[in-house]
């Protein structure tokens, strides 16, 4: 387990580094026996040591004289509870994908890349406060069939089988939203069809398979 800390501190430092979340914005998790294993609450990145990261069990319960997780806990609760593949979860308030997101927009197929997130194109989850479980349920609509989205008026979430694969796809979110917000700059960009979406995605799943 102590390894498991080490490693969502040392993504969480990249959040800063990789410039997805400024300092102690976001969160990150790891699915662990019957739980989680979280960032917590209000602490700089930079600061974190190992005893800082909190479990929370499947249940929504946490040892109170650990520290308390991040306070958006419940939608990495309700995201393992819901989705077996998801092994590990980046949130982070990276600019692009927010400033998509503050639009309530999702990301059309403008790019082949959106594929990455596992469909046709990238859901905006509908705004709800932060921490609240009405948050995960509109989450949980935008992961259908996806592995990530964005959050109305807040960022972005990606879940992955590992961390590092998480991270990526969330540097990967962040990186189409820049390309996305670009290309609007010179008008509305040109579509994929759905039918070159369908290929791309099985492209995707062979590549991965091989
Ligand atoms: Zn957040």
């Amino acid at each position: 387990m102590k390894n498991l800390r080490s490693e969502i501190i040392k993504y969480s430092k990249m959040l800063n580094s990789k410039k997805l979340s400024a300092l102690r914005s976001g969160n990150i998790s790891l699915r662990y026996k019957n739980g989680f294993l979280i960032t917590p609450s209000g602490k700089k990145y930079l600061s974190l040591k190992n005893k800082d990261i909190v479990f929370v069990s499947l249940n929504g319960r946490y040892d109170k004289k650990s520290g308390s997780p991040s306070s958006e806990w419940k939608f990495h609760q309700d995201i393992y509870n819901s989705i077996k593949q998801a092994k590990a979860i980046v949130h982070a308030h990276s600019t692009n994908a927010t400033a998509v997101s503050c639009h309530k927009k999702g990301i059309p197929p403008f790019h082949y890349m959106v594929a990455m997130a596992g469909g046709h194109d990238i859901k905006c989850a509908s705004y709800a406060t932060y921490g609240t479980r009405e948050l995960s349920k509109n989450i949980l609509k935008a992961l259908k069939d996806r592995k990530a989205c964005l959050i109305a008026n807040h960022g972005q979430i990606a879940f992955e089988e590992n961390l590092s694969k998480a991270f990526e796809l969330a540097e990967e979110v962040e990186n189409i939203s820049l390309q996305y917000i670009t290309s609007l700059k010179l008008g509305k960009p040109k579509i994929l069809s759905f039918k070159e979406m369908n290929r791309v995605l099985s492209k995707a799943k062979n590549y991965k398979k091989g």
